[in-house]
């Protein structure tokens, strides 16, 4: 018999998490489970599920260390009923707890589940804020209220007076909010030169015993995973999470922001953090990345337009998303604002394409499990936009590829940022753009088939063809955004005969329209 009943869920790996507090080692115990359904419900990568099972057995052996009771339910575990519900049940059957606590959890859907088994249980589960975060929902839920339309500025701008980051007497340093104009830049036609490696992790025992475990349950699931530095690097613990924090500190952050949108082909890392995974697992705090990159910005180690650029994406967008998508759900699963219908094409999950951004972008996701903003919004995110595939299967696509992907960010940034599903709530255009986008940010077009500037024709880009084709399709609704005047009135410059040429090119694309 258990008094408290505490659970932890795999990306809840912290040891100072409010689920913790007033932990009893004497009376209360700690439940984790591995469950098939959480690489099931979506078809997760080989690399996600591994990073996910290797964190939580690596975070279960400190907890075991410092010889706290655990009831850990290993995925190969005999009586595994492989879903949240019946391991819940069943663990509540084992040490009959008087209450369960918990962090709250980031998803929805997990919410829900854990609710309705204490409820059939008959059991009271209390759920803590989580720390980890620089604001709560409420706080996001007040900052909307009234608003007409929210936008990331305003609330960036809260959060930065609220933490006294980045500021000085009540203003910000540098006497602006934002150095996005500083921060476009491309490469050029040397390409990136020696940018620093990020740190990788060599698979320990329990990692490569993870992989195994992952190559022969599912097998079948997208992309790969080996027990190698090439196959597998993320960090998995605590320990290896800072040092891929300091890594980035010391080397990458001063170029951070000048290149955050710049690509270039087979150069999956360039001057990202790489640390999505370790904060969406807790394994980082938030707060204590932030305050890395401004002491960064004090000791004269990175500029201020790299740091503030850095610092806007934690404490600016990854507070934001997490508000838009409290405030939305479980609505926003199922908006379609472009009735967008037609099936994900099937090279999402192979790579195999002779677009050579798609084709990039996608192998290395599948390989690595990473692709940096730019990619996922302006390459694999553009391509379902124009081409007008249905969001949730865009949506699902995401959450499953991606080590970092977790539902309450992965959301509101494929279905609204980059799909425009939501009508607008997270994005005040959609991201919509032709393949010459790509081609001034990256080396990806000097390599293609295709040639950039042309909509039709054997060699038009599929890109700048569905580009137009997006435009015609939804002119009605983009004329009445203030925000599309220019790529409106481009549109209008075009021949009825140049229409029908891109319609009829659109048409030969072999995108299926689904139903
Ligand atoms: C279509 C699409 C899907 C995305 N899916 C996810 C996802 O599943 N999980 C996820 O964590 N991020 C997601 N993002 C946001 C962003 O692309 C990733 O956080 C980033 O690429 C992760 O790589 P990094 O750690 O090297 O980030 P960096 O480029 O180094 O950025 C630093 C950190 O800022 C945060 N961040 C940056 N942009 C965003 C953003 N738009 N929203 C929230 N946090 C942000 C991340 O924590 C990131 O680690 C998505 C973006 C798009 C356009
Ligand atoms: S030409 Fe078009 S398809 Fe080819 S790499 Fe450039 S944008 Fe991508």
């Amino acid at each position: 018999m258990a008094r408290h009943l505490v659970l932890i869920l795999g990306d809840q790996l912290d040891h100072h998490a409010a689920g913790l507090d007033g932990f009893d080692p004497k009376q209360d115990c700690i439940w984790m489970a591995e469950v098939k359904e959480e690489s099931d419900h979506v078809p997760s990568s080989k690399q996600r599920i591994a990073l996910f099972l290797s964190a939580m057995r690596h975070f279960a052996k400190e907890l075991k260390s410092r010889e706290w009771p655990l009831d850990y339910i290993p995925l190969d575990s005999r009586k595994n009923t492989q879903t949240l519900n019946g391991e819940l049940k069943r663990a509540i059957d084992r040490h009959k707890p008087s209450r369960l606590i918990m962090t709250a959890p980031g998803d929805w859907r997990v919410l829900q589940k854990l609710r309705s088994t204490a409820e059939s249980c008959g059991i009271p589960l209390e759920i803590r804020e989580d720390r980890h975060f620089f604001s709560t929902v409420r706080d996001f839920a007040e900052h909307a209220k009234g608003r007409k339309q929210l936008r990331l500025e305003y609330w960036y701008r809260e959060l930065r007076e609220k933490t006294d980051t980045l500021m000085k007497d009540g203003k910000p340093i540098g006497g602006q909010w934002n150095f996005d104009q500083e921060n476009r830049a491309a490469f050029g036609k040397d390409g990136p030169g020696a940018v620093p490696r990020p740190n990788r992790f060599k698979p320990d025992v329990v990692t490569s015993e993870v992989i195994d475990l992952v190559n022969t349950v599912f097998a079948d699931h997208p992309g790969s995973v080996a027990a190698s530095q090439e196959g597998f690097g993320w960090p998995v613990t605590r320990a290896e999470a800072l040092l891929a924090l300091k890594d980035f500190i010391a080397h990458r952050l001063s170029n951070f922001g000048q290149y955050q949108d710049a690509m270039w082909a087979n150069e999956p890392w360039l001057y990202h953090s790489h640390i999505a995974s370790a904060l969406n697992l807790k394994l980082l705090s938030a707060k204590e990345v932030v305050q890395a990159a401004e002491q960064a910005y004090n000791n004269g180690l990175a500029p201020l337009a790299a740091v503030e650029g850095f610092i806007r994406q934690i404490l600016g967008w990854r507070e934001y998303v997490r508000g838009i998508y409290w405030m939305n759900m479980p609505d926003y699963l199922e908006r379609n604002a472009l009735n967008a219908t037609a099936r994900l094409p099937d090279f999402f999950w192979t790579g195999k394409t002779d677009m050579a951004c798609l084709q990039d972008t996608i192998q290395q996701t599948l390989r690595t499990g990473y692709a940096h903003h730019i990619q996922r919004l302006m390459v694999t995110g553009l391509y379902t936009l124009l081409a007008g595939i249905h969001p949730k299967a865009v949506h699902e696509w995401y959450l499953s590829v991606y080590v970092d992907a977790v539902e309450w960010v992965e959301l509101p940034n494929v279905l609204g940022m980059s799909q425009y599903a939501d009508g607008g709530v997270m994005a005040s255009k959609p991201y919509a753009a032709s393949g010459k986008y790509i081609d001034r940010m990256s080396n990806y077009c000097k390599g293609c088939r295709f040639d950039p500037a042309k909509s039709t024709g054997e060699d038009a880009c599929p890109f700048t063809t569905l580009y137009w084709d997006f435009l015609m399709r939804h002119e009605n609704l983009l004329a009445k955004n203030p925000r599309m005047v220019m790529q409106i009135r481009n549109l209008n410059r075009l021949s009825p005969a140049d229409r029908k040429a891109i319609r009829a090119q659109a048409a030969q694309l072999g995108i299926s329209k689904g139903s």
